[in-house]
Formats: structure tokens, sequence, C-alpha cells
């Protein structure tokens, strides 16, 4: 007993918890089974990974802040003919994470933008990469804040150091020159050594306009699109489908949102 002690506490100090709080249940069964000093050393080591995955998991998930969990299995891909299935089922391998290039989903409102981000970015957690999941205006407000505070370069690594950034919903917002700058600084600092997922209602010739100044954003796009997979989704949103069946008139995306045209 005194002994069994001794060994969960040799566990517990070097921090092997699971194996520690296991080490009695599986001494008992490895009695009962008559197994080997190998087997039992094996089973109570493979709980132990099992456990730190599990956990490394759910606190790469909690930290990426993504707004929803929603998966590529739940992509009605028939309803979006424009996205071509195999391309984002080659996606989902997240060989490009691991060649660090970028993803730029465009389409009007609705379309699966968000849903697909978030599904890759699914697939990356489970892939054991980290990601973080935010918006333009969401980025901006966060880096001006941090500007504020002098906490510039703390956070900068908020947006740097992630597997893959998320950055959705550009194009709502027009961007002011510091905000322009912010962005182009992150999308320069990421080039080449880390992915950035990115969703946008406007086309890259808009990009001009959006960020007020066309000499940024066409540096800028340089860098993002130099190896990224562009994916364009023509279609009809996805949060009216089945009105115009049920006696509603369909409304252009366009109209929905001045932002689109
Ligand atoms: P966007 O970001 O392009 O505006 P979202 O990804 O937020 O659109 O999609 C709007 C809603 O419709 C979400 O609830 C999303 O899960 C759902 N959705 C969109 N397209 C599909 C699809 N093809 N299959 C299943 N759900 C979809
Ligand atoms: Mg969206």
């Amino acid at each position: 007993m005194l002994e069994l002690e001794q060994a969960r506490e040799l566990l517990l100090e070097m921090g092997i918890k699971t194996a520690a709080d296991l080490l009695d249940a599986h001494l008992e069964t490895a009695v009962k089974e008559e197994t080997t000093y190998l087997t039992f050393l094996t089973g109570l080591l493979n709980c132990e990974k099992e456990e730190r995955k599990r956990r490394s998991e759910e606190t790469r998930i909690k930290l990426s802040r993504l707004p929803h969990h929603k998966t590529i299995q739940e992509f009605d891909f028939s309803f979006q003919p424009s996205i071509d299935p195999r391309q984002i089922k080659e996606l989902s391998t997240l060989a490009f994470a691991a060649r660090k290039e970028n993803v730029i989903l465009l389409g009007p409102p609705g379309v699966g933008k968000t849903h697909l981000s978030v599904a890759l970015s699914i697939e990356a957690l489970r892939g054991g990469m980290t990601v973080y999941y935010t918006t333009l205006p969401r980025l901006i407000a966060d880096m001006k804040k941090a500007i504020m505070a002098d906490k510039l370069e703390r956070k900068l690594k908020t947006f740097l150091r992630p597997d893959i950034l998320v950055i959705d919903e550009v194009g709502y917002m027009q961007l002011d020159r510091q905000a322009a700058e912010i962005l182009f600084r992150i999308v320069s600092s990421r080039y080449e050594t880390g992915s950035i997922i990115l969703t946008s209602n406007k086309h890259f010739a808009g990009w001009g306009e959006l960020m007020s100044d066309p000499v940024i954003a066409t540096a800028m796009l340089d860098r993002l699109l130099h190896h990224a997979h562009v994916i364009n989704i023509r279609g009809e949103t996805y949060r009216l489908r089945g009105r115009a069946k049920a006696g509603f008139v369909s409304v252009p995306p366009a109209v929905i949102n001045p932002a689109l045209s």
C-alpha cells in the first residue's frame, strides 16, 4: 500500500496526473487478468496520452474563439454548386496549413463562408494545430486598443502565433489609414510563416477603396494571394432557402445588403 502511494506521488510529482489517478484501477485489472508488466505499462501510458490529447484539443478550441463548431459534414454541397467539394476535401487535409498557404472565401452573405472557415478550423484543431478566429472589425478594434494601451507587441502575438488565423467579414467595414496599416502588418508578418483563412463579400478589385489606400491594398493582396486557394461562391443565401417555395419573393443579396454592390 505504501509502495502504491509512493508510485502515485512520483507520477504526480512528474505531472503524469491521469496515470496517477488510474494507477489503482489499472493495477487491479492487471492482477485480475494476469497481464504482463509491459501490457500494464503501455495501457497506463496510453490513457495518459489520450487524456493529454483531449485536454489539449479542448484548450485549443477554447482559445480559438470560434463563433460555433459547424463541421464539413454539416455543409450541404448540393445547395452551393459553385463550390467544388473536392477542393474543400483537399483543404481539410490541412496540407495548405502545413505549407503556410492561405484560403480566401469570397461571396455574398449567407453562402457559407463563415461555416466553411469554422469547419476547416475544426479540422485543424482536431489535427493538433492552433487557430484564432476573429472578424476584421474586432481585429482592428483589438489592435487599436492595444496601441492606445502601449501593448501592441503583446497583442500582435495573438494574431501571429496561431497556425491558422481566421479573419472573417472583410468588406463590411471601411478601413481608415491606421486600420489598413494594421491589416497590412498582420498579413505581411504571416506571409509564408502562417496561414490565413479570410472571408469577404467584396472582390479584390474593391479592396483599394475599402482600405482607403490602393497602394497598401495592392501590397497586401500581393502577399495574401501569392500562395492562396481562392474560393468564389456564387449562389443563393442559405438563410433564405425555401422562402421562394413558400411564396416569398426572392430578393437578391445585393438588395438585402448594400455593402455588396
Ligand atoms: P456567410 O458567412 O457566407 O455569410 P454563413 O457561413 O454564416 O454565411 O452561413 C449562414 C448560415 O447558413 C449558417 O447557419 C450556415 O451554417 C448555414 N449554411 C450556409 N450554407 C450552407 C450549406 N451549404 N449547407 C449547410 N448550411 C449552410
Ligand atoms: Mg459570415
